[in-house]
């Protein structure tokens, strides 16, 4: 289910060249609308709710509607971006909550090594396993089946 931005919350990043939530998205998907200084997200069909948008929006502005199975009605699934990490707040239904920290990746852009430095082949397209596995997952083979 897509993102959607809470119009009271978004301060349009203060005017600046490009928003935050514009610069992150992978799909190109959020625009600002420079008459009013809000963003939206101009094709919510194409949203594959990634969440970028709603962690990296600094004013806690965009939030997703998800999908039933990972968010039923009633709960909620809340990141709250730091400087070195993301707090993520999980409300249930019958109001328990539980909070969840993870680092945030500190790789300068342009940094990253493609494949984690793994090895693929040119015959990968025939195999039934996914891109780098089984090296990636730190096992010779995985369990039932030979590669
Ligand atoms: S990142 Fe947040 S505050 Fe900035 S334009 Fe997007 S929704 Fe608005
Ligand atoms: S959830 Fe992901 S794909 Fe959807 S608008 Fe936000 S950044 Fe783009």
């Amino acid at each position: 289910m897509p993102s959607f931005v809470i119009l009271e919350k978004c301060d349009g990043c203060k005017g600046q060249d490009k928003t935050a939530c514009l610069y992150i998205c992978p799909n190109d998907l959020m625009v600002l609308d420079k008459e009013t200084m809000k963003a939206f997200n101009r094709a919510p069909d194409m949203c594959w709710e990634c969440y970028n948008c709603v962690k990296i929006c600094p004013q806690q502005a965009v939030d997703c509607r998800g999908y039933a199975d990972f968010v039923p009605m009633g709960a909620s699934v809340v990141p709250l971006r730091g400087s070195d990490s993301i707090m993520w707040t999980v409300k249930f239904r019958n109001g328990m909550l539980k909070r969840f920290k993870f680092p945030i990746r500190t790789t300068e852009e342009g940094q990253a090594v493609p494949l984690a430095g793994y090895e693929t082949g040119t015959e990968d397209i025939k195999s039934p396993v996914l891109c780098t596995e089984p090296a990636s997952t730190g096992a010779a083979e995985l369990p039932g089946k030979t590669w």
